[in-house]
């Protein structure tokens, strides 16, 4: 029996804005949910769970091929990163891990995008009186 479609592939693949060109799609021969690359010239499908630290020590162990989710930062939108050898791993990334048909997926764990950030009002400026202003008027307009 295959596995419901995940319902943060929502976030992971989107409909619209999609720079990781992550697609939703059954997958052909076991017809599980995948998460498919469709960026480069070659498809890759990964397992829709994401990968953690300790997800990826297992990856790593097991030699399966994985992905790093790198957001982009104000949105909640994301790109992929393979990673080069240490490069690109972090105990603090989200990674998926390459799909192979019938085995159980390393992580059935849901994909929680980035909020985006907030913009912080300016609060802390300078406090000037009225009279601070008047003095820096009457210098502004000082011919020197
Ligand atoms: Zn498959």
């Amino acid at each position: 029996m295959t596995r419901r479609k995940p319902p943060w592939f929502k976030n992971l693949c989107p409909a619209g804005v999609n720079p990781a060109r992550l697609i939703a799609r059954k997958c052909e021969t076991c017809h599980e949910w995948v998460a498919v690359d469709t960026g480069g010239p070659i498809e890759e499908k990964y397992d829709p769970g994401i990968l953690d630290g300790d997800d990826l020590v297992a990856a790593i162990i097991l030699g399966i091929r994985f992905t790093r989710i790198q957001p982009i930062s104000g949105t909640g939108l994301i790109t992929l990163r393979t990673p080069c050898g240490e490069r690109g791993i972090s105990p603090n990334g989200k990674y998926l891990a390459e799909h192979r048909c019938f085995r159980a997926p390393i992580s059935l764990k849901p994909y929680k995008p980035a909020k985006p950030a907030t913009p912080q009002q300016w609060t802390d400026g300078p406090q000037l009186s009225e009279e601070d202003i008047n003095r820096f008027e009457i210098a502004w307009r000082r011919p020197l």
